[in-house]
């Protein structure tokens, strides 16, 4: 069930500070950590003991992010990640192998298109791609018997919606993994009660909001004793540890076949940054998201001809009957301002006065960048068209301030056109 601001207002900061003792999270920055004796030390090793074994593997400031997060989520559990990347990278390394497909749904990040189409195919995972609601494409994959599946809860930046329900049920039915990237819409979307197996976040973004802590998390469901998609010959590889390690399987999986060996562990003082930032989530994404829909409104309103901006709670938009019905408390802080060319792209973004140009989204500021010559400078023309870049679009991420301002801020820089 989807859980209202105030459940969150008061899970977040009630998790977050503790009782007794110091109020705020500790910090444990220590790489290594000692054990009693030699059969705990054992017993740590196999995952019977649940104590620090050392910092590349896990630490207590991660762990109690990790468990706030998966609570927030209504996961099993967590781990957190060096960067939202990191949780990307961790997830896909960990669950793929050579010759296996991972078919990606939607609009992506540069950053995660990447991922998927240079580096995980250089090393052997074939992909492919496809629209939000290209039904057809997606069930074909599953039926051929596809590893995975990846998709952003809403495409950054090409705002696309998916039906995430519709595309879970999808990969149950077939058992097959499906991952969700839910980085711009943390508590107003929640992929693992809607049928998905993992969601992964740039805490960077949102979470934190003060942009003073690069990270990320990946939050798992329990497994299932009887009958779950792992337990599917297609993952036979996997097998050995979902049958010792059960409802905590996915855990092990991450550690053992990606942090283990690769490392992209999150360190103790981004962890208790990013806390500080979850305190006041609820109220920071409450207010963002109804200002997003407010400065849409008024820039639909306002601007003038040969500049278009693009969000789905305006009529006009593809995914606006998606947004009504699976976003009811809005969809993120992006949206997107349409120049025409890049040249007019980069006048309006130099006269701006409040955003600040950065490559950052969901930060407490409102921010803006160009997207062709910056994040999708490397891509061909007709990647860039699948994902929603064209040549004058400039991305968006609306921040505290008052939105009745930022409107107005934009409105004066298109007067520059
Ligand atoms: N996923 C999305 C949707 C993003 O916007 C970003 C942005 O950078 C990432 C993942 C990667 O996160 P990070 O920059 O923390 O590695």
């Amino acid at each position: 069930m989807t859980k209202d601001f105030d459940y969150y207002n008061t899970l977040l900061v009630q998790s977050v500070g503790a009782k007794t003792g110091p109020i705020a999270p500790t910090v444990v920055p220590s790489a290594a950590y000692g054990y009693a004796d030699a059969q705990e030390a054992e017993g740590i090793f196999a995952g019977e003991v649940n104590k620090p074994l050392y910092a590349r593997v896990g630490n207590p400031t991660n762990g109690k992010l990790e468990g706030i997060v998966a609570k927030m989520e209504g996961g099993f559990g967590a781990i957190a990640t060096a960067s939202g990347m990191g949780a990307l990278a961790m997830v896909t390394t960990a669950m793929l192998k050579a010759g296996d497909e991972v078919l990606c749904i939607g609009g992506f990040f540069g950053g995660t298109y990447t991922l998927v189409n240079e580096t995980l195919k250089r090393f052997g995972v074939s992909n492919s791609f496809c629209e939000v609601d290209d039904f057809a494409h997606i069930e074909a994959k599953l039926k051929a018997g596809v590893k995975m599946v990846l998709m952003e809860s809403v495409g950054n930046p090409s705002l696309r919606l998916p039906d995430i329900k519709r595309i879970a049920d999808l990969c149950n039915t077939y058992e097959t993994l499906l991952v969700v990237d839910n980085t711009a819409t943390p508590l107003l979307v929640r992929p693992l009660e809607l049928g998905a197996d993992i969601v992964v976040h740039s805490s960077t973004k949102n979470m934190s909001g003060h942009s003073a802590a690069l990270g990320g998390i990946a939050v798992f469901r329990a497994v299932k004793a009887e009958g779950d998609k792992l337990h599917n010959e297609k993952y036979a590889d996997l097998h050995k540890i979902v049958n010792k390690m059960g409802h905590k399987a996915f855990i092990p999986i991450c550690k053992k076949r990606a942090i283990r060996d690769v490392g992209m562990t999150a360190n103790a003082f981004g962890s208790f940054l990013t806390m500080l930032g979850l305190e006041t989530l609820s109220l920071r994404v409450e207010r963002v998201n109804k200002s997003v829909a407010r400065v849409a409104q008024i820039l639909e309103e306002n601007l003038p001809e040969g500049i278009e901006v693009n969000h789905p709670s305006l009529a006009k938009s593809e995914d606006h009957a998606r947004y009504l019905s699976d976003f009811p408390n809005g969809c993120g802080p992006l949206m997107t301002i349409d120049c025409g060319t890049p040249e007019r792209a980069f006048a309006f973004l130099n006269a701006l006065n409040m955003a600040t140009l950065t490559a950052n989204i969901g930060d407490n500021r409102t921010l803006a960048l160009h997207m062709q010559s910056t994040i999708y400078s490397d891509f061909d023309a007709a990647t860039r068209k699948f994902l929603g870049v064209t040549e004058g679009l400039i991305r968006v991420s609306i921040g505290l301030e008052d939105p009745e301002e930022i409107a107005k801020d934009f409105l004066q820089a298109a007067e520059v056109l």
